[in-house]
């Protein structure tokens, strides 16, 4: 039932990747040490922030030997302390089929769904399930592909002829393999394999005896042996979806077309209950594995008491995610209730959650962090410019420097300049306000305005 083509968790997460906040499109990783987990200095786009970064590591690193589904870490920090960008680092970190997802809290309150639907959702978003499959692959060597030019009405037809060390075999190819093997760019002498479930097509590498133009094929190119025997083999292949996908397709109200739309509205639970059994069922038999991925939640003080005692429960449950919050609030009211707690999470919840502090950045950071932001927008900054932002950020936010940059860069770009100086940052001060000033200027234009 999970072979139908859909996007699997590896897929979701690269459209998510295209998707990502622009703000942190410089993030790469965590740039840590691989062995001592120690951060190393500025490395794949973080700078400082070091003890959160070895925190987050060494949750990666629980996340990765499956030792902490189920448990929920809380970074907590001022605005613009990088809260959101190291838990992006992290979901660059994971494996490619392990599930990130990125809720922020003030999401869930929708007229679609209740509360607890898009939590529930959100938390099988975040839990993957490795099915192991038996499907058909042919592999070999490509001689020749011949496209039918004449067909007409988008129906594309040919032929792919393909050898191993002991065969040659001509196959009929239909549209789906002839734009998958233009999308490779599979050329004769590549040796590819193709699952014939999926129609989805794998370039291994180059063949040895098609080799002699080294150079024209590119320094990445692998070179290896065009493979013996049978063209046409039975093997395991492995494919992650996550446990809400399953949902929606064996919904029979959506269809799996609302993956697409996102419009999957309320799942009915004894759906939900038959795929926990059915899943449990493929565990027992060897033929899926669970993948706890990771649920990252922003601005966590925005959810409510009821939905802290739902999370409470779901982190009880055998098929759980690692929930990662963020929050900028110190005590605040616990929203639905007349509490203060801190960060505004109630307190027994707060209990079973590991706190990672993210703390403000010195000058000589924040310069590091604007100097990236402007290279990750191919823009170049005066050293006086540099410097004025700098000192701006230091005095309204992280945020609001980054963002001067875009505005400044127009501004150049209009007077022709090679480079953002210090009149264009001046320029784009005044016509954007930060925080501050704004309030201020409404406060006064009230005061005007009613005296
Ligand atoms: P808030 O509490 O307001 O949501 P936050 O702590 O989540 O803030 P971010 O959004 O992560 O802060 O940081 C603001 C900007 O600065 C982003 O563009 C982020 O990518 C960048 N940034 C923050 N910290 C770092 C860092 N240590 N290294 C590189 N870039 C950073």
């Amino acid at each position: 039932m999970a072979n139908l083509g859909i996007t699997t968790v590896g897929e979701a997460k690269e459209i998510r990747g295209m998707n990502l906040i622009a703000a942190h499109s410089h993030i790469r990783g965590l740039g840590v040490d691989t062995e001592t987990l120690e951060p190393r200095g500025a490395s794949q786009g973080l700078v400082g922030q070091a003890r959160a970064r070895k925190a987050a590591a060494v949750i990666l690193q629980m996340v990765k030997e499956g030792k902490i589904a189920g448990r929920a870490v809380l970074m907590a920090g001022p605005p613009s302390t990088g809260k959101t960008a190291i838990a992006m680092a992290m979901a660059q970190s994971l494996g490619p089929d392990v599930p990130f997802t990125m809720l922020a809290a003030s999401e869930i309150y929708s007229v679609e769904l209740s509360k607890t639907e898009a939590l529930t959702q959100a938390f099988r978003q975040s839990i993957g399930v490795r099915i192991k499959e038996e499907t058909e692959v042919i592999e070999g060597e490509v001689v020749e592909i011949q496209i039918d030019r004449s067909v007409t009405g988008g129906q594309k037809q040919g032929k792919l002829t393909l050898k191993t060390q002991d065969m040659e075999t001509m196959y009929d190819l239909g549209t789906k393999m002839i734009e998958g093997l233009s999308k490779e760019k599979v050329m004769a002498g590549d040796i590819i394999s193709i699952d014939k479930s999926s129609g989805k097509i794998t370039k291994l590498g180059r063949s040895f005896t098609k080799s002699r133009d080294y150079d024209a094929m590119g320094p990445d190119t692998k070179f290896i042996q065009c493979p013996e025997g049978e063209i046409q083999t039975r093997k395991e292949v492995v494919h992650t979806v996550s446990l809400h996908e399953i949902d929606v397709i064996n919904s029979r109200t959506q269809g799996f077309l609302a993956l697409f739309s996102g419009d999957t509205g309320e799942i009915r639970s004894e759906v939900r209950d038959q795929i926990n059994t059915k899943v449990g069922e493929w565990k027992e038999e060897g033929k899926a594995e669970i993948v706890p991925g990771v649920l990252f939640i922003d601005e966590v003080h925005m959810l409510d008491i009821e939905c802290f005692s739902y999370i409470n429960r779901a982190l009880e449950s055998d098929l759980a995610p690692i929930v990662i919050m963020a929050s900028n609030r110190g005590n605040s009211t616990i929203r639905g209730t007349n509490y203060k707690s801190p960060h505004g999470l109630p307190l027994d919840f707060l209990d079973r959650v590991l706190i990672m502090p993210t703390l403000p950045y010195g000058p000589e950071e924040i310069r590091e962090i604007l100097s990236i932001r402007a290279q990750e927008e191919e823009v170049t900054l005066s050293p006086d410019a540099l410097a004025l932002l700098t000192k701006i950020a230091q005095e309204t936010s992280l945020r609001y420097g980054s963002h001067l940059i875009t505005t400044a860069s127009l501004i150049a770009a209009r007077r022709k300049a090679p480079m953002i100086d210090v009149p264009d940052v001046q320029r784009s001060y005044q016509l954007f306000f930060d925080q501050n000033r704004s309030v201020k200027f409404l406060q006064e234009y009230e005061r005007r305005f009613i005296g």
